[in-house]
C-alpha cells in the first residue's frame, strides 16, 4: 500500500522517543569496562620477559619490535637476555591479544586503558621506556589466574610481578639468579606464600581498590 514504508518508518521514531538513551554523555561519563577488556594500553613485566620474542613472532601484524643482548650479569647460566628495545607499532594494533595468548611466562598482559589518542602518528608506539614506567593495571583477558581472584584493573590496586603469574613467583627464584632486577625479589628472604592473593588486599591489608 502507498506510504505504508513511511509509516512504518514513523513507528519506530515513536517507539524509540520515549525509551532512555543508551548512550553516555563521555567523558563526563563513563561505562563500566570489564576486567576483561583489552584497550589500548599492554602491560609488560621485564622481571618476568626472557627476550624470547614469542609475542613478536605471534603477531599477525609483525608490530612488535624486540632487540635483546647477552646478559652480562648471568653469564653462568648462558641463556640470559638484556631487553634493550620492545616496541609496539599501536597505530597498527588490532588489539586481537594473540602476542599475550603466545607468552610462555605472563610477562605480557592487555592493559585496561582507552584513553591514549594521540594528535600524531609519530606517538603511535608504545617504546620499552613507556613499558617500564606504566602503571601495572593488567587486563584478565587470557589470564585465569588473575580472573579467579576476582581482580578487576579498573578498580583495584596496580599489581607487581611476583602476583600475576601462573605459578608461585619462587619457580623464577633460580630464574632469575644474578639477573639485575630493578623491582626484582629479595632473593634471600622473600617467599611466595608471604603474598597476599593478587586483586583482593593490598600491602597495608586493606581491600585491593586503588585510591
Ligand atoms: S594485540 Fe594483536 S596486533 Fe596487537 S601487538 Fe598483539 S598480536 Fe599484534
Ligand atoms: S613478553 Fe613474553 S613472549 Fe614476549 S619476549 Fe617476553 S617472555 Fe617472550
Amino acid at each position: 500500500m502507498y506510504g505504508l514504508a513511511m509509516v512504518k518508518g514513523l513507528m519506530v521514531t515513536l517507539k524509540n522517543l520515549t525509551r532512555k538513551p543508551f548512550t553516555v554523555q563521555y567523558p563526563e561519563e563513563r561505562l563500566t569496562q570489564h576486567p576483561r577488556f583489552r584497550g589500548e594500553e599492554f602491560v609488560w613485566y621485564e622481571e618476568r620477559c626472557t627476550g624470547c620474542a614469542s609475542c613478536a613472532k605471534y603477531c599477525p601484524l609483525g608490530i612488535i619490535k624486540i632487540v635483546t643482548s647477552p646478559s652480562e650479569t648471568a653469564i653462568d647460566q648462558g641463556d640470559k637476555y638484556r631487553l634493550e628495545v620492545f616496541d609496539i607499532e599501536l597505530q597498527r594494533c588490532m588489539f586481537c591479544g594473540l602476542c599475550v595468548e603466545a607468552c610462555p611466562y605472563d610477562a605480557l598482559f592487555m592493559g585496561s586503558g582507552f584513553e591514549q589518542g594521540k594528535y600524531s602518528r609519530k606517538g603511535m608506539f608504545i617504546s620499552i621506556d613507556q613499558l617500564r614506567q606504566s602503571e601495572k593495571h593488567p587486563s584478565t583477558f587470557f589470564r585465569p589466574q588473575l580472573e579467579s581472584t576476582g581482580y578487576n584493573p579498573h578498580k583495584n590496586r596496580p599489581l607487581d610481578w611476583k602476583e600475576v603469574g601462573r605459578e608461585s613467583w619462587n619457580w623464577h627464584r633460580q630464574e632469575k639468579m644474578g639477573m639485575r632486577l630493578a623491582s626484582g625479589p629479595d632473593l634471600d628472604n622473600g617467599s611466595a606464600e608471604e603474598l597476599e592473593p593478587a586483586g583482593t588486599s593490598s600491602s597495608d591489608g586493606s581491600n585491593g581498590a586503588s585510591s
